[in-house]
């Protein structure tokens, strides 16, 4: 038994914010001995999860009474800290902590945590393939797959986890053996108020590093650079460039576009430090087909290559993935739930680069307004189908082409979430194929 089991046992605690990692800390701490309480915001939490296991719940908001008396408080990442119970909880020096900051007291064995604004599924997805690949026993966990707390290390050699900035801003000793930190770009912002409110999430990644510990960070991302300075670990640059590890030419991946490069760059750094060969890391490289609706190769119809960037739910990712294929006629799904923010850039973008754009969703009339502001005229509407985007695409596409769903917007006007219309995308594309 590990000391901190101990430090748990009949303990008041709070977990606030249930999805699946508010649950799974949950159920850790009532395995822990933990006298555990729970609440979540949604009035229609299915309490069902706790069934049997003396959880007391409140559901529908957070009060301060609820958690009076509490040892400890965990929070999850949708969870705002300054919300008023938790202020008062503050005031009242009970401990908040989150789900990652839990499991870190539970694990033994060296951590590799992946942040940045994006990337994170990518790499942390190509770091857990190359160690596999390097006969290293690993778990990949996070904000990808399974919560961090239920990880059992005991047969493991290493966790690779995806840690997105929320759930850093609830950490206290929480240190990884190797921290990545893949770019900061001026996301988020609603949350974390300011740009410096980001950076100083971020950075808390490595606070707790020491010389013993690496950071592993993106020469290339002036910010990054910035933040760094500050850092204790040895540090190990990755530039598109320039790298002190590793030089990796681009033909060499088979994931595209230069932001691929990036990530590949870090994974391959994270993996020599923990012993792969260099030919394992390539040939995971050369053949890693990418994490689904990234940029996800589907399949070519005539000689038009289709790609699945369903991920792509805000215009900054759409211009990524633009940027990927721009010496390619481009035939672009753009739309869906509109999330309201600026398209300027990516209309001036779509002028530049692409071909023709087909408007999906309840995003049509803006997207069709700011394209048409910036002076491009080949739009194309299939309302709310994109079995007719696709059909319409095809039409519009020759061969040499590519057809690329990055729709800068949310899915929920059409389906549950990004996964299903990525989903749904590419069973259009194959049913059109056979
Ligand atoms: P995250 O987990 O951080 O959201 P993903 O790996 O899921 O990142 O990629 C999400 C989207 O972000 C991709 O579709 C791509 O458009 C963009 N992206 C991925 N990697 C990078 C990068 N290194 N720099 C900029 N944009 C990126």
């Amino acid at each position: 038994m590990v000391n901190s089991e101990l430090e748990f046992k009949d303990k008041k605690v709070t977990v606030f914010g249930l999805g699946k990692s508010g649950v799974a800390a949950a159920r850790k701490l009532i395995a822990l001995g933990a006298k555990v309480k729970a609440t979540d915001a949604n009035p229609a939490f299915d309490i069902g999860v706790f069934e049997g296991l003396g959880v007391e719940v409140e559901l529908g908001g957070h009060s301060s009474k609820f958690i009076e008396g509490d040892d400890l408080i965990v929070v999850s990442p949708g969870v705002h800290l300054d919300i008023p119970a938790l202020a008062a909880a503050r005031g009242n020096n009970v401990p908040i902590i989150s789900e990652i900051e839990l499991a870190s007291r539970f694990i033994t064995k060296p951590i590799i945590a992946v942040t940045g604004t994006n990337g994170k599924t990518t790499t942390t997805t190509l770091i857990g393939e190359m160690l596999k690949a390097g006969g290293k026993r690993i778990a990949v966990a996070g904000n990808i797959g399974l919560p961090l707390v239920d990880v059992d290390d005991s047969g493991l050699d290493y966790v690779v986890a995806e840690i997105s900035s929320y759930q850093l801003e609830s950490i206290v000793d929480f240190r990884p053996w190797i921290g990545l930190l893949l770019n900061i770009q001026p996301d988020h912002l609603l949350r974390h108020h300011t740009m410096q409110e980001y950076m100083d999430q971020k950075a808390r990644l490595f606070m707790n590093q020491t010389g013993d510990d690496y950071l592993v960070y993106n020469q290339d991302d002036p910010a990054v650079v910035e933040m760094v300075k500050t850092a204790k670990a040895k540090l190990v640059p990755f530039s598109k460039t320039k790298s002190e590890i590793i030089t990796l030419p681009k033909e060499m991946i088979r994931i595209p576009g230069r932001h691929n490069l990036e990530n590949a760059l870090a994974a391959a750094s994270a993996a020599y430090l923990c012993g792969v060969k260099k030919e394992t890391v390539a040939e995971v490289l050369r053949t890693f087909p990418g994490v689904p609706h990234r940029l996800e190769y589907v399949t070519s119809i005539s000689g038009v290559e289709i790609y699945n960037d369903s991920k792509a739910t805000n215009p900054d990712s759409t211009l990524v993935a633009i940027e990927t294929f721009k010496d390619k006629g481009i035939v672009l799904i753009l739309g869906g739930r509109d999330k309201g923010v600026g398209l300027e850039g990516l209309a001036q973008k779509v002028k530049e680069n692409v071909k023709a754009v087909v408007l999906i969703g309840e995003a049509v009339p803006r997207f069709e307004t700011a394209l048409r502001s910036a002076g491009f005229s080949e739009i194309y509407q299939a309302g709310a189908s994109l079995d007719a985007a696709v059909r319409r695409s095809l039409v519009l596409a020759g061969a040499g082409d590519v057809i690329l769903l990055s729709p800068a917007c949310a899915s929920f006007d059409m389906f549950k979430d990004f996964e299903e219309r990525g989903d749904a995308f590419k069973a259009i594309v194959n049913k059109i194929k056979l």
